[in-house]
């Protein structure tokens, strides 16, 4: 077996049905007196569902998180986190409250403990994704990393399947973005000692998981069992994000998210197969193992993914979402601009192209 190195990241996790019951002992854990809580605005009820179980013992609620973690938004939560005296975050949502919630523990240093009710893994990784004036910046610090994580797979219940789709997709990235990482005989060389086969197998088995139930729960959003298994395998594919660096479907996603104002996930889901395409054939050995975990591949993980995204029936064309024709050489500009590991050579034509098929949505080859 090859040498590696494995960090894993510290953390509890609580996983299960109902386990939102379990919040109060998991802040008494904690010694946790005046937590705040977050939400959007869309899920306001949540934080009531948090107030009552800890009866009222909150330093207050902040309902106002958005997508892409936007500076501003962070100050104004910070100001009242500071005036309300909160002494830890609870934070309840999908991945732009998680982000709130990092970036408040962060810079004040106090505990954080997520309730995550999609598949984006934030609550797993140690980084934090912010956008000042318009361009998305990433950190990354174990600081960053929340204490606590509760899955409570009733609360991802209401999560449309529309959104449960595209929230999948954007966690099996997270897994496909280790896989590219896999020695292959023209990369092992030199990163070889990035390789970490505990990580893999959790990557194959967090893509696998969620490949074999989204179709499913796209059709009845009611299955708990489908929902079950999708959060199982969205904990482990963000696992993989928290434990290996980005490469080009990450750069490409911060870019056209950030710069451009695309939805998350839906952006996540429309580059992935372009992204592993770009990539594909300096890495053979990842290509192979992302083929096993996905159904219907045939062996092909381009078509196994063009398979589930069609089951899935979300929408490939960035144009849909609002990014302009004239956007395209601005965005290859910025992933071409900046540096990043990739496998393969980042080669500003080609990268156009790729972002012009995105924005068109003609399938990956
Ligand atoms: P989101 O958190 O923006 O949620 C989208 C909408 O769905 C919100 O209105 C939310 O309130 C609502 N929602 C969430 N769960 C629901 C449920 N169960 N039922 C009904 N409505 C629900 O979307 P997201 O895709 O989870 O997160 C995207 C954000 O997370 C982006 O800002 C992205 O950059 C960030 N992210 C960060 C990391 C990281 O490691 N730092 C990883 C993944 C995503």
């Amino acid at each position: 077996m090859d040498t590696f190195e494995y960090n894993p990241n510290p953390g509890r996790v609580v996983f299960g049905s109902g386990t939102l019951e379990k919040l109060p002992d998991e802040a008494a854990r904690m010694n946790l007196s005046a937590p705040l809580v977050l939400a959007t605005p869309r899920q306001l009820a949540c934080t009531e569902l948090v107030k009552g179980l800890l009866k009222g013992n909150v330093a207050g609620v902040f309902s106002e998180a958005a997508m892409h973690t936007p500076i501003h938004v962070t100050e104004k939560a910070l100001d009242y986190a500071k005036a309300n005296g909160a002494d830890s975050i609870i934070s309840i949502g999908g991945g732009s409250t998680i982000g709130l919630g990092k970036a408040i523990s962060f810079r004040v240093g106090i505990p954080h403990i997520c309730i995550p009710t999609t598949y984006a893994g934030s609550e797993m990784t140690p980084i934090l994704g912010e956008t000042i004036d318009g361009v998305k910046r990433t950190q990354s610090d174990p600081k960053i990393l929340p204490s606590t994580v509760i899955y409570d797979v009733d609360l991802t219940m209401t999560l449309p399947s529309a959104m449960s789709a595209t929230s999948g997709i954007n966690a099996i990235a997270h897994a496909g973005q280790l896989s590219r990482r896999l020695p292959t005989p023209t990369v092992e060389a030199l990163y070889a000692y990035n390789t970490n086969p505990i990580i893999d197998l959790m990557a194959v088995e967090g893509i696998r998981a969620l490949a074999s139930v989204l179709p499913q729960i796209v059709k009845d959003p009611s299955s708990r069992s489908a929902r079950s298994l999708a959060l199982y395998g969205a904990w482990l594919c963000g696992t993989c994000l928290g434990s290996v660096g980005m490469s080009i479907h990450h750069k490409l996603c911060h870019t056209l998210g950030g710069s451009f104002n695309l939805p998350h996930a839906e952006t996540h889901t429309a580059v992935l197969p372009h992204a592993i395409s770009y990539n594909a054939t300096v890495v053979p050995t990842a290509m192979k193992k992302l083929a096993e975990a996905l159904p219907e591949s045939n062996g092909n993980a381009i078509h196994g993914l063009n398979v589930l995204l069609e089951k899935l029936q979300v929408k490939r064309d960035l144009k849909y979402y609002g990014l302009k024709e004239g956007d395209i050489d601005k965005a290859a500009e910025a992933v071409a601009g900046s540096s990043y590991w990739n496998p393969r050579e980042i080669e500003k034509e080609a990268i156009r192209e790729l972002i012009r098929r995105v924005w068109a949505g003609e399938p990956a080859k």
